[in-house]
């Protein structure tokens, strides 16, 4: 098997359905979010390079993203494919990555835009294992401790807000949205309509996996 990529407008729920699909099919979740936040995190040069495109909402310059990606399919647990998540999200990317793996099912959840704002904004993560919550649309079953791993430390990310939502939306439409077509093309292309709850989209990404 080769690997599956998550595709979508921030927010639209890609995070939140990774980990079922890593469930069942495997593939170790590959996200070039989390991935370019830990380079920040650690201070590497790296991390010093993709800084002011984060915190702007534009996205990082494709050389430094599809560099990374490269070494990351590399390691060892990539070898029998990955879930890439928020990646590619160009053409440029999709090509490098065309040059490297095979890509056999893209899964494109569809969130209008009206919808964003409010997911974002209301996001929220667990600081020990990453599980994703939301003030309103996904609250912790006990107040304040995760249901994943009992964790009571929860982080909200600086550029999850109102002004730098726009700015990714706009990268989002313009850089990133005509991938859906270019994959369309390849007969890879899943849309699934992620403006419904959680279950009902990871039923329906589910049952696409098992035809695979
Ligand atoms: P992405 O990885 O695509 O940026 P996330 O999975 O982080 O998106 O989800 C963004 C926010 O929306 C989170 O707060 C999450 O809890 C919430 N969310 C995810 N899926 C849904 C859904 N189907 N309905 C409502 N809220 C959702
Ligand atoms: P979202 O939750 O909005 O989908 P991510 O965590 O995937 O956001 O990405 C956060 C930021 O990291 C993006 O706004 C962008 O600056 C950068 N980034 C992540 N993936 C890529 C990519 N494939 N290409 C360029 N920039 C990226
Ligand atoms: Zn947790």
């Amino acid at each position: 098997m080769g690997s599956i990529v998550l595709f979508g407008p921030p927010g639209a729920g890609k995070g939140t359905q990774a980990t079922a699909i890593s469930q069942t099919t495997g593939l170790p979740q590959v996200s070039t979010g989390d991935m370019l936040r830990a380079a920040l995190a650690q201070g590497s040069e790296l991390g010093e390079r993709a800084k002011v495109f984060m915190e702007s909402g534009q996205l990082v310059p494709d050389e430094v993203i599809i560099g990374l990606v490269g070494e990351r399919l590399q390691e060892d647990d990539a070898g029998d494919g990955v879930l890439l998540d928020g990646f590619p999200r160009t053409i440029a990317q999709a090509e490098a990555l065309q040059d490297i793996e095979t890509v056999d099912l893209v899964i494109s959840i569809e969130v209008p835009d009206e919808r964003i704002v409010e997911r974002i904004c209301g996001r929220f993560s667990c600081a020990d294992c990453g599980a994703v919550y939301h003030d309103t649309f996904n609250q912790t079953k006990t107040e304040e401790i995760c249901d994943s791993c009992s964790g009571s430390e929860f982080i909200r990310r600086d550029d999850d807000n109102e002004g730098t939502v726009r700015s990714r939306l706009e990268a989002y439409h313009h850089q990133t949205a005509p991938l859906a077509d270019w994959y369309h093309q390849r007969r890879v292309l899943f849309r699934v309509d992620g403006d419904r709850p959680i279950d009902e989209i990871r039923d329906d990404i589910l049952a696409t996996l098992k035809s695979l």
